[in-house]
């Protein structure tokens, strides 16, 4: 199955369209900016406690049959966190100091 590519950053709602190289996404594909990520997030995930990769790009040339941005295209559900800032704070302060490889 394909990647969603969300449409926006969970944290700050800024716009990530399918080609943005500052999109970041966690193993859930819960998706930040990347300025959400390296600041307020410090590369944990505020729902999994995960850490954070550039999202790739999807090709929107059809090189191969079939594959492609407009064949498999990205999600339009806009997606918010559900923690408030207090909530996310303790979290990622219980959880920065462990690499992600460790958590
Ligand atoms: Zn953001
Ligand atoms: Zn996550």
């Amino acid at each position: 199955m394909a990647l969603q590519l969300r449409p926006n950053c969970e944290g700050c709602d800024k716009d990530l369209p399918p080609h943005a190289t500052d999109a970041r996404i966690c193993s859930y594909e819960c998706t930040f900016c990347a300025a959400c990520v390296e600041t307020l997030l410090a590369n944990v995930c505020p729902n999994c406690g995960g850490g954070f990769a550039p999202r790739p790009i999807r090709p929107v040339t059809e090189r191969r049959l079939g594959i492609s941005l407009a064949k498999q295209p990205a999600s339009d559900k806009r997606v918010r966190l559900k923690y408030d800032g207090a909530n996310i704070a303790d979290f990622i302060a219980g959880v920065r100091a462990i690499p992600p490889e460790k958590r």
